[in-house]
């Protein structure tokens, strides 16, 4: 379902991850780790959460939206696909598992944060840095992990998905999904 996940454009947005990444993380909660997380790559609005119900529970599918796809009549609804719920859990691992198989990499990377005078990225780089060598490859999804990892998922044009570390790092995943 999901393809390989790439490093991506690391130091952008780093300062706006930096400056927002204690308040984010207050929005999720237990039941819905992704609410005010999932991003839509198209004007910016996040993705709320949606039941499809059926009689048959087996069809019964959790799914992702953009808020602005039907908006106020006499606007123009956005035309962004939803994702299944399962997709995201499934982004989280791979991102963490790349993370994993890139360890050298990230270390040297959070290693040299630690010369930084700002302290958060001191203590994000060293938070990091544990969770990474004290874990092994995900092959369930964690929400533990990504509340202390992940800061937002965008997803740009219903088949990829930026992840935004608190660092500001951002991991790329393309994904297929059946309709
Ligand atoms: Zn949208």
């Amino acid at each position: 379902m999901i393809g390989d996940c790439l490093l991506a454009k690391m130091e952008r947005r780093r300062n706006f991850a930096v400056e927002h990444s204690i308040q984010k993380l207050e929005y999720a909660t237990t039941t819905n780790p992704f609410a005010g997380r999932v991003i839509c790559g198209s004007y910016g609005k996040a993705f709320g959460r949606k039941v499809w119900n059926s009689t048959d529970e087996r069809f019964r599918r959790v799914i992702w939206r953009c808020n602005g796809k039907y908006p106020a009549k006499g606007e123009k609804g956005c035309n962004s696909k939803h994702i299944y719920n399962e997709v995201l859990y499934q982004v989280v691992i791979n991102i963490f598992n790349t993370l994993i198989e890139n360890r050298d990499y990230f270390i040297a990377k959070w290693n040299e944060r630690l010369k930084s005078d700002n302290a958060l990225y001191r203590y994000k780089a060293r938070q990091f840095m544990k969770i990474i060598l004290e874990t092994a490859p995900l092959t369930e999804f964690k929400i533990d992990l990504y509340k202390a990892l992940a800061e937002k998922m965008t997803v740009v044009d219903g088949k990829q998905i930026i992840v935004t570390l608190l660092d500001g790092t951002e991991l790329e995943c393309v994904f297929e999904q059946e309709n």
